[in-house]
């Protein structure tokens, strides 16, 4: 069991774009209250549906690179053309008041959280197939054709650097997914010295 004294860990989370992290993430605060989500800055345009504040804190590429000068970012990468990074405060404060603060960053971002948090616990969310995938992307109806086909490229990508997480996890089952990622969790509270 966790107990009260430790301080909350890193949870990284990351997988293919549509592979419905976004909803695994919410699950997880909503049905336990031992995590914190950090809302990563970024430098994309809103999609139809966000808030500035929710989602994401959506900056221009000037204020972005300021906040990295000023060493306010914990990590930051570009991806597909748009910076993302995780504000160093929110997350510093939370782990201090023993909350697990789960990112969901992409791969060169976890990296950067291993190297400097070794007890993260780094996560990656597939789909159960590739078709679902595609599918989940271009059901969103959020993005162009391109944006899709460039999304999904990157995905291939990123399968390549998957042996750097602790597990893989599969999105089949919403309610199924939602209870193995916090067994992982309270798992990795009682081994913390994993490498
Ligand atoms: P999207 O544009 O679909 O919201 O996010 C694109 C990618 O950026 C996703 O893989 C997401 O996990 C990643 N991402 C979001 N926030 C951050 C962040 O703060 N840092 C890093 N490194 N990646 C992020």
């Amino acid at each position: 069991m966790k107990t009260k004294q430790h301080k909350g860990i890193l949870i990284v989370v990351s997988g293919f774009s549509g592979a419905g992290k976004g909803t695994l993430m919410k699950r997880l605060v909503s049905d336990y209250d031992n995590y914190a989500l950090s809302v990563s800055m970024t430098t994309r345009q809103p999609r139809t549906g966000e808030v500035d504040g929710r989602e994401y804190f959506f900056s221009t590429k000037e204020e972005f690179e300021k906040k990295i000068e000023e060493e306010g970012l914990v990590e930051y990468a570009c991806y597909c053309g748009n910076y993302y990074g995780t504000p160093r405060e929110y997350v510093e404060k939370k782990l201090e008041e023993g909350k697990d603060v789960i990112l969901e960053i992409e791969i060169q971002g976890a990296l950067k959280i291993k190297q400097k948090f070794p007890t993260a616990l780094l996560l990656f969310v597939m789909p159960p197939s590739a078709a679902e995938l595609k599918r989940r992307l271009v059901g969103r109806g959020t993005e162009t054709e391109d944006v899709i086909e460039k999304r999904l490229k990157r995905a291939t990508e990123e399968a390549e650097g998957i042996e750097n997480y602790d597990y893989i996890v599969i999105n089949d089952n919403l309610e199924e997914c939602v209870r193995e990622m916090h067994g992982l969790i309270m798992a990795a509270h009682e081994t913390p010295a994993r490498n």
